[in-house]
């Protein structure tokens, strides 16, 4: 099976900055912002470009603020080059 390219959408007002997402990650995909949001909270923020959408992160969160996405890498590719796969 081809490997997944995947990425993760963070409902950032949500998050209260548990930090619980960021070591479940194999990628090391997830940090805390130094920002706050409207609840004074650091929150999580994708900060590479290597997920692979194992929902780990999504799994852990008990905020359940984080929505995993995932697409095989060949169409992902295909994405990014702006052709159909
Ligand atoms: S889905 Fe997996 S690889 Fe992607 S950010 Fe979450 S834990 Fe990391
Ligand atoms: S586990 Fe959820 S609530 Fe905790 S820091 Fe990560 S995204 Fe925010």
């Amino acid at each position: 099976m081809a490997k997944a390219a995947g990425t993760v959408i963070i409902n950032t007002e949500m998050c209260k900055g548990c930090e619980l997402c960021i070591p479940t990650c194999p990628q090391d995909s997830l940090a805390l912002t130094a920002m706050l949001n409207k609840s004074g909270y650091h929150f999580a923020e994708l900060v590479n470009n290597l997920c692979t959408g194992c929902t780990n992160c999504a799994l852990v969160c008990p905020e359940a603020v984080i929505t995993v996405y995932r697409m095989p890498k060949i169409k992902a590719a295909a994405a990014v080059a702006g052709v159909s796969a």
